[in-house]
Order: C-alpha cells, then sequence, then structure tokens
C-alpha cells in the first residue's frame, strides 16, 4: 500500500476543528482552544536500533501539547462542553497534569477552577502550574483514588462540571492522537505502546483507531499494549491497589476510572497491560532524553521500558516473523520532562561549582 500522509489543515487550528466530524460539538459549541494536538510524530533511532531489523519505532511527543501533556486533548472539549451547557465551575482531582490542564483551559474560558490534589505527591512543574492560571487548590491528605471519590461527591452537592476523565468528553477529545499517528502515518501502526494510569487515554485512542477505520481512513488496526509501574498494577493484578507506590506519579493510580475501556482495548486488539518497574522506568527515561534528544517525564517513559523489555525478550522479531513484514511501532510519550525537573536532578549529577579558570573547566568538561 502506498502510504500517503493526510494533509493536516492550515494553520493547525486545534484537534476540535480538525477532526469535527468525530467529536460531539454543534455550531452552538463556544470552542475553547490553545491550539493543541499536532503534536510531533518522530521516528526514534535509539529505539528502532535496539528493536532490530524487525520494526520501526515512532514516539508520539505528547509533551508538545499546550500545557506540556495528552490531556489538553480532551480538556478543549470537555471546558468547550462545560461553558455551552453554562456551567460556572469545573473540578477535578489530578495527579498533575488533569489539574495543570483544567485550570489553563479554565483561564481561557473565564470559568472557575478547583482541584483536589494529593498533598506531596504531585510534580512540581504540574503544581505551578495550576497556581499560576489561578486554580483554587485544596492539598488533600489521601492518595489520587481517594481524591477522585471526594470529587464524586462534591459534584453532587454543586452545579460544577467534572473534568477527570469520567467526563465523556475527555475521552472523545483524547481520541485524536489515534487519528494524528494515521494521518501521519498515512496508514494505522501494527502495535501502539502507552502508559497506563486511571486507563482514559488507552481507552480513546483504541476508540480512535476503531472510528478511523470505520470511516475507511485506515485498513487495519493496531495492537494495543499498555504499561503500569510495578507498584501500581491493578489491572495487572486484576484487583484494587489501595496504596500504590511508583516514583511515576501520573501513573500512581490503584483503581482506574476506565478499567473495563482497558481490559476491552487490550483484548479487542489481541494485546495485553503488563507491568513495569521504577528502575525499567527511569532508565527508559535516562535513555530518550541522552540519545534520542526527547525529554518526558517519568510516567511518560513506561511505554519505551515496556517496549525495551518486550524487545529483550524477542516478542517483535516473531511479531514481525507471523506478519512477514517488518512492524510500525508506535510508543505515546505522555508528558514533558520540564514536568518534573526534581526527578531529572535526581537522575544525574549535579557539577560543583568551579573556579573561572580555564584548566579547571577544560578538565571538568572533558577537554583536553
Ligand atoms: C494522565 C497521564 C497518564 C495516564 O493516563 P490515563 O489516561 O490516566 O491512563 C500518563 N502519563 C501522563 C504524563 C499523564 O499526565
Amino acid at each position: 500500500m502506498a502510504r500517503s500522509a493526510a494533509r493536516h489543515p492550515y494553520p493547525w487550528p486545534g484537534v476540535i476543528e480538525a477532526y469535527r466530524s468525530y467529536l460531539p460539538v454543534s455550531a452552538k459549541t463556544p470552542i475553547v482552544t490553545l491550539l493543541e494536538g499536532n503534536t510531533p510524530l518522530i521516528r526514534s533511532r535509539v529505539l528502532s536500533r535496539r528493536v532490530g531489523a524487525s520494526a520501526e519505532v515512532y514516539l508520539k511527543y505528547e509533551g508538545m501539547n499546550p500545557t506540556g501533556s495528552f490531556k489538553d486533548r480532551g480538556m478543549t472539549l470537555a471546558i468547550s462542553k462545560a461553558v455551552e451547557e453554562k456551567s460556572a465551575a469545573v473540578l477535578c482531582a489530578s495527579t498533575g497534569n488533569t489539574s495543570a490542564s483544567a485550570s489553563a483551559y479554565a483561564a481561557r474560558a473565564g470559568l472557575r477552577s478547583i482541584v483536589l490534589i494529593p498533598s506531596g505527591a504531585i510534580a512540581l512543574g504540574k503544581l505551578s502550574q495550576a497556581l499560576i492560571h489561578g486554580a483554587r487548590i485544596a492539598s488533600v491528605e489521601a492518595n489520587f483514588d481517594a481524591c477522585l471519590a471526594l470529587v464524586k461527591s462534591l459534584a453532587q452537592m454543586h452545579p460544577i462540571t467534572i473534568v477527570n476523565s469520567i467526563n465523556p468528553y475527555r475521552i472523545e477529545g483524547q481520541k485524536t492522537c489515534a487519528f494524528e499517528i494515521c494521518d501521519a502515518l498515512g496508514r494505522a501502526p501494527d502495535i501502539h505502546i502507552t502508559p497506563v494510569g486511571n486507563a482514559g487515554n488507552i481507552t480513546a485512542q483504541w476508540r480512535g483507531y476503531r472510528e478511523y477505520r470505520a470511516n475507511g481512513k485506515t485498513r487495519t488496526l493496531p495492537t494495543m499494549l499498555g504499561f503500569q509501574a510495578e507498584g501500581a498494577a491493578p489491572l495487572v493484578k486484576g484487583k484494587i491497589i489501595a496504596n500504590p507506590k511508583t516514583i511515576a506519579t501520573a501513573i500512581k493510580i490503584g483503581n482506574p476510572a476506565s478499567w473495563q475501556g482497558a481490559i476491552s482495548a487490550s483484548e479487542e486488539s489481541h494485546g495485553f497491560i503488563r507491568a513495569v518497574s521504577d528502575r525499567e522506568i527511569l532508565d527508559a527515561y535516562r535513555l530518550l532524553a541522552a540519545e534520542d534528544g526527547v525529554f518526558v517525564e517519568p510516567a511518560s517513559a513506561a511505554s519505551v521500558a515496556g517496549l525495551l523489555k518486550l524487545a529483550h525478550a524477542g516478542y517483535f522479531k516473531s511479531a514481525a516473523a507471523r506478519r512477514r513484514s517488518r512492524l510500525v511501532i508506535v510508543c505515546i510519550v505522555t508528558g514533558h520532562g520540564l514536568k518534573d525537573p526534581e526527578r531529572a536532578i535526581k537522575s544525574i549529577r549535579v557539577p560543583k561549582p568551579l573556579p573561572p579558570s580555564l584548566s579547571a573547566i577544560s578538565k571538568a568538561v572533558g577537554l583536553h
């Protein structure tokens, strides 16, 4: 099949205008956008090399969205619909990125935003975003799952809109990631790999691929592979995890809201959901930054850690042999590395101050 990538609208109008016919909007919907989407699909040199001759690996760099994560794809729609429905305020529980996105889009729409965050468990960059966009923030002594339960109770008592991924518009907007991948490749990938936390994203991406095929835009569907962190892997263990633990705070979730969506995506596509350790996540995190020039947050590296683990076990080699063709693999990297600068600084040796002497500097930086 000849690959012919679809032509993007130019200038890029944001995901709602770009994919309007696939989304629940009408002429009456006021579109609140920061021109999210249209993120780079980058061929990974280091991962293609590591996987070997059996595959070509791409990174969908979702950190390039306006607030630095894929959450903006769903948030543009959730906030647009909240304005259409004349909501006065929006509310969410967040491991960080949902609050960053909700507060930015709410600011743009002139809505109040209220966020509940697990205290001490969100990355500094994300907290600073919610603060500067003017969210009312409650830092709660409880984990994400408990914060989400509190949000549901608050929304029953007040006329405010929840913008977590239990809001169906979030999932609808997040489908656009799959559309963009197919448009850029001129086909669907063979394998799609994504980090899984609350599981809204894998649910949305699978729906997106199916809708594109149903509309004749693509002829095939990818195998969907999801990766959770070992200490926060309820979908792998088949039970709720009361005290999830991982350094990857964006996927530190013990009771995913879209549990069934994730199971359906993996089963219907003949894929699976598995776990990677924090060490594997951090190794992938450093590898991407050092050898591909792509800086992501730790949770985002779970997809890449999963890819490397499967490559090591020969999974892609046998999959390519079965299909008698080279595989096209897309790893979703969900958020920007600058979200969590503390983790980056912890992961490397920070240089000590030197006197302003050429010899001391040359020695320190390896110029002899
Ligand atoms: C929200 C988030 C995830 C998890 O996505 P789910 O839809 O909850 O599975 C992964 N990575 C980052 C950076 C996120 O912000």
